[in-house]
């Protein structure tokens, strides 16, 4: 029997360790003292760990034709129902699931379960350093100078995003040492930073949105939900979901813009139906038409941005006005800086390239031996169970591959 060795307790690490302990001893390693610190985080402590609608579309990836074979149907079917094995009983809302418990720590307990029922000799403050192959397998050393010796590695560390779960980004220096290249791992999935005046008016304001983000004036992502407007700039879940190419594009030296349709509902837009209440509503100041629309701190961005004063009337606005007045509101374009911190990051976009691995397997075609699982590779997903589900399947793949 061979000796497989798993770095990293995550939720890729987790899976590889379980499905590979059905035809070897694994020994699974990791620097935190607890499998599964990140997963605890996840989906505000619910654990979105799955989607219904997982496409190649739902993320960025050095390679689309690698994720597809990694993603196909049978991988992810296969994996959902060893995720079902392990115990998880799902709760489905409008496609994004969660455990039917409502709880990420139910999800840490039935792995750590199943971790010990399969035998998986678990070391806990096992911080790798490093791997290094010889011609009967691999040394592993840790941080305090132990050693490990195993036939076939799997590594499983994350990315850095999130660095106090203990993805500190070492995953990378590990790949890199063993002669991969690394897509230079930027913040994604975080807010967006911004500067102007507006910023400390629309502070602390909630408001529904279609988001669009734009690199030296193309369109490149958008998205719609609830924004959270802050002193910084401006952030919530469809932010998030355009942050990663934004990362890409300021990471380019590009010119970033994000322009922020704040009544995206409107089909026929906001001119013809401002213009219809207005006349159905003719004494009406601009205030008291937008008050029950907008939060009067909103309302007040909006008709500054617009350079109108809020006792007008829309009849009383000439053509140039009312078209100020509807870009603020459609089209209220900001400049974009930078991004969230990778602490404040849910996740890496960049990483080991999938172009390096076989997706069949997850082995390295660079030093053979070696498999990857998890975000520690180039694939990053939007909100909504993408990233765990990625974890997971190609934790799933590798484990049954090694
Ligand atoms: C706040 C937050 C909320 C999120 N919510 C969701 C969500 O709802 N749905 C979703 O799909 N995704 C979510 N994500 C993203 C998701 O958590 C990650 O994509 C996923 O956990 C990645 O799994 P992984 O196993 O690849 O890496 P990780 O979970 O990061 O695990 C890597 C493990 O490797 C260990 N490690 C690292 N380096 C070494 C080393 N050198 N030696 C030993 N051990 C090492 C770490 O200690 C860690 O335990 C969220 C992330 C955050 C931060």
């Amino acid at each position: 029997m061979s000796t497989v060795a798993v770095v990293g307790a995550g939720a890729a690490g987790m899976m590889a360790a379980i499905e590979a302990s059905k035809r070897h001893r694994v020994i699974l390693l990791d620097g935190n003292d607890k499998c599964g610190k990140k997963l605890l985080l996840t989906g505000n402590g619910r654990c979105n760990y799955w989607n219904s609608d997982i496409t190649p579309d739902k993320y960025n990836a050095d390679s689309e034709e690698a994720l597809e074979r990694i993603i196909s149907e049978e991988n992810l079917s296969e994996t959902l129902n060893r995720l079902e094995k392990i115990g998880l009983y799902p709760k489905i809302k409008n496609g994004y699931f969660y455990p039917y418990s409502n709880q990420a720590t139910s999800v840490r307990e039935l792995f750590d379960r199943k971790i010990s029922a399969c035998r998986i000799g678990f070391r806990t403050g096992w911080k790798v350093q490093s791997i290094a192959k010889d011609r009967d397998g691999f040394s592993i050393v840790s941080a305090d100078g132990k050693t490990v010796r195993c036939d076939k590695v799997i590594i499983a560390c994350g990315s850095k995003a999130y660095e106090k779960t203990g993805s500190d980004g070492s995953g990378y220096a590990l790949a890199k040492a063993l002669g991969h290249h690394i897509n230079r791992p930027l913040p994604a999935l975080t807010g967006l930073i911004s500067e102007g005046k507006f910023l400390k008016d629309w502070e602390k304001i909630r408001c529904d949105a279609h988001v669009t983000l734009y690199g030296n004036g193309k369109e490149i992502s958008s998205d719609t939900g609830e924004i959270q407007l802050t002193a910084k700039g401006v952030s919530g879940i469809c932010v998030f979901n355009v942050s990663g190419p934004a990362s890409r594009l300021l990471e380019k030296g590009e010119k970033v813009e994000l322009s922020i349709n704040f009544m995206p509902h409107l089909e026929e837009g906001f001119y013809g139906w401002f213009d219809a209440r207005s006349k159905a509503l003719p004494d009406m100041t601009l205030e008291e038409a937008l008050e029950s629309i907008f939060s009067y701190k909103l309302l007040f961005v909006l008709l500054k941005r617009a350079k109108t004063e809020r006792n007008a009337r829309w009849s009383d606005l000439k053509e140039a006005q009312r078209k100020a007045l509807c870009e603020a509101i459609e089209q209220f374009t900001i400049p974009v800086l930078g991004t969230e911190s990778y602490d404040k990051a849910q996740v890496c976009t960049g990483g080991v390239p999938l172009k390096e691995i076989s997706p069949d397997t997850m082995e390295s075609a660079v030093v053979p031996g070696v498999y990857f699982a998890g975000e520690v590779l180039d694939a990053d997903g939007r909100c909504g169970g993408f990233n765990l589900a990625f974890a997971f399947t190609t934790g799933y793949i590798a484990g049954k591959s090694v």
